[in-house]
C-alpha cells in the first residue's frame, strides 16, 4: 500500500509538474518507510544528485502532496542512500561516497529509455471500470469504438465533470484496441500537452514534422480538449489534423468538462465537428456506485472492505472519484503501516482527524530522559548556565524537542531549561532545525529521539 501511495504521488506530480519531472527525478525514488509516529517519510533515491536535486527543488512540493496523501499536516522527508538505513529503529550505515554517486547520466539515458506507449497507461482499463447508470452510455460507446475503430461512433465525444472516469475511459480504449489490433497505432494527448508541442514545433521551424506525426495515427485520443479554447493557430492545425483522419476513417475520441456546443473560445466549425459522432455524458456516481468503486479498488489491493467503511467513505466526499480514491488509499495504508484491522472507527479516524499520532501529552520528564541517553548531561547541567560547546547543543536539542513533542509555549520551555528568554529558545530550534536539513545522519537521530519520547507516550 506504500507502494499505491507513491504510485498516487507520481500521477499528481505529473499533472503538477510534468511527466519529465516524473521520469528523470522521481520515478527511480522509491518511499521505502513511513514512520507514523513521527510523521516521517523515509525516501531512497538512486544516487545523491537525484538526492540532492529533488531535495533542493521539488521538497515543498513533496511535502504538501505526500502530506495530503497521508493525511499528515506536517511531514519530515529523510532520504537514504542504497543499502542505508533501512527501518527507522536502525543505526543507520554510511557507505562510502564512491558508492552513493553514480553519474547524472546514466539516470537521463534510462528515462528516455523507457518504453513509449502511445502515452497511455496500462493501468487504466474496461476490467478495472466500474460501470453505474451515470457512464453506462459512455462506457457502452467507448467499448463500441474499441470493435470496429473509425467506423461506428467518429468522433466520440466524451464530457463531464473532473473526477468522474473520462481519462480512465480514454486509457482504457487505447489499451483494448492496442491488445485486439497490434498493428493499428493509438496516440492519447491531451490538449494542454497539444498546445505546447504545437508551439515548439512553430518555434523550432517543425510543423510539418508535427502535422505528420498526428496525421499518421489511426487512433487519436485527445484528453481535456478544451483547453484548445481561445488559441486559435492551434485550433488551425488541429482542424486540419481532425480532417485529414477523419476523411481517412481514422478514429478520434475526445474528452471535454463540457458538451462541445458549450465549449467557448472553441471555433463553431471545430466544434460542430466535435458533435459529429456520439456525444456522451459521465455524470456524478450514485452512491451505490461509488461504494462499487470502492470495493473493486480495494480488491485491486487485495485488500477487504467492509461495507459500512465503504458507505462511510463513499458518503463523506461528493462525487469526485479521483478524491474517493485518495481517501480509501489513506484509510488502508494507514491501516497497514500500523497493523490495523480497516474499521470503521479508523476510517473516520484518517478521514476527519488531521494528526494521527496519539493525543495524549507528554511530559517534559520524558523529554529530559531521551535527551539523557543520546546526551551526557542531567536535567541539573542543562539548566546550568554553563556554555560548554557540547552541552549547549544537547540544550538546544532538548529546546526543539521539547517544542515538537510537548504543548509547552516556547517562554515555558526557557523558563523551564535555566530561566532562558523566548528569542534564545528561537534560536535554538532554528540551530537544530538547519543542522538537521544539512546533516541527513543528524536528522535520522532527532527523529529518532522523537520518536523514541511519543513512543513512550503511547504505550
Ligand atoms: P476525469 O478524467 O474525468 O477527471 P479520471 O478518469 O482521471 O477522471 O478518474 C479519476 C480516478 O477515478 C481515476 O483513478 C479512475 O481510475 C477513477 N475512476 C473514475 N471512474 C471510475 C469508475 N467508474 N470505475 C473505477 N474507477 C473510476
Ligand atoms: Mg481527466
Amino acid at each position: 500500500m506504500v507502494e499505491n501511495i507513491w504510485d498516487q504521488f507520481l500521477t499528481i506530480i505529473r499533472q503538477e509538474a510534468g511527466s519529465r519531472v516524473v521520469e528523470t527525478w522521481f520515478k527511480a525514488v522509491s518511499l521505502t518507510q513511513w514512520d507514523v509516529l513521527t510523521s516521517t517519510v523515509y525516501l531512497q533515491a538512486p544516487n545523491r544528485f537525484v538526492r540532492d536535486w529533488i531535495k533542493q527543488n521539488y521538497t515543498d512540493l513533496v511535502r504538501l502532496h505526500l502530506g495530503r496523501l497521508l493525511n499528515v499536516e506536517k511531514i519530515t522527508l529523510i532520504f537514504i542512500e542504497p543499502g542505508g538505513v533501512s527501518k527507522v529503529d536502525n543505526e543507520p550505515r554510511q557507505r562510502s561516497d564512491e558508492t552513493m554517486v553514480v553519474p547524472a547520466r546514466k539516470v537521463l539515458v534510462k528515462s528516455s529509455l523507457i518504453k513509449n506507449h502511445g502515452h497511455i497507461n496500462r493501468s487504466y482499463s474496461f476490467e478495472s471500470f466500474v460501470v453505474g447508470p451515470n457512464n453506462s452510455l459512455a462506457y457502452a460507446a467507448a467499448q463500441a469504438v474499441t470493435q470496429k475503430p473509425g467506423a461506428i461512433y467518429n468522433p466520440l465525444f466524451l464530457y463531464g465533470g473532473s473526477g468522474l472516469g473520462k481519462t480512465h475511459l480514454l486509457h482504457a480504449i487505447g489499451n483494448n484496441i492496442k491488445a485486439q489490433h497490434k498493428k493499428i497505432s493509438v496516440l492519447y494527448q491531451t490538449a494542454d500537452r497539444f498546445v505546447n508541442e504545437f508551439i515548439n514545433a512553430i518555434r523550432f521551424d517543425e510543423l510539418r514534422k508535427f502535422q505528420l506525426k498526428y496525421k499518421s495515427v489511426d487512433v487519436l485520443l485527445v484528453d481535456d480538449i478544451q483547453f484548445i479554447s481561445n488559441k486559435e493557430q492551434t485550433q488551425e492545425a488541429f482542424f486540419h489534423i481532425f480532417n485529414a483522419l477523419h476523411d481517412a476513417h481514422k478514429q478520434i475520441v475526445f474528452s471535454s468538462d463540457t458538451f462541445p456546443q458549450n465549449l467557448a473560445g472553441i471555433a463553431d466549425r471545430l466544434k460542430s465537428r466535435m458533435a459529429w459522432g456520439l456525444v456522451a455524458d459521465v455524470c456524478a456516481p450514485t452512491i451505490e456506485t461509488k461504494i462499487a468503486i470502492l470495493q473493486r479498488k480495494a480488491d485491486m489491493s487485495n485488500e477487504s472492505l467492509s461495507d459500512e467503511v465503504a458507505y462511510f467513505i463513499a458518503n463523506s466526499f461528493d462525487s469526485n472519484i479521483r478524491e474517493l480514491e485518495g481517501a480509501l488509499i489513506r484509510v488502508i495504508a494507514f491501516a497497514s503501516l500500523t497493523q490495523q484491522p480497516v474499521t470503521l472507527e479508523l476510517a473516520k479516524k484518517v478521514l476527519i482527524r488531521s494528526h494521527e499520532t496519539s493525543q495524549k501529552p507528554v511530559s517534559l520528564q520524558t523529554v529530559i530522559k531521551c535527551v539523557g541517553k543520546h546526551y551526557p548531561y542531567t536535567l541539573a547541567q542543562l539548566r546550568s548556565k554553563s556554555r560548554n560547546k557540547q552541552l549547549s547543543f544537547a540544550r538546544q536539542v532538548a529546546m526543539f524537542l521539547l517544542k515538537e513533542t510537548t504543548d509547552t509555549s516556547l517562554r515555558d520551555i526557557g523558563v523551564y531549561l535555566g530561566g532562558r528568554d523566548h528569542s534564545t529558545v528561537v534560536h535554538a530550534v532554528n540551530k537544530v532545525e538547519k543542522r538537521a536539513r544539512l546533516h541527513d545522519e543528524f536528522q535520522v537521530q532527532l527523529k529518532q529521539m522523537e520518536r523514541e519520547i511519543l513512543r513512550s507516550t503511547v504505550q
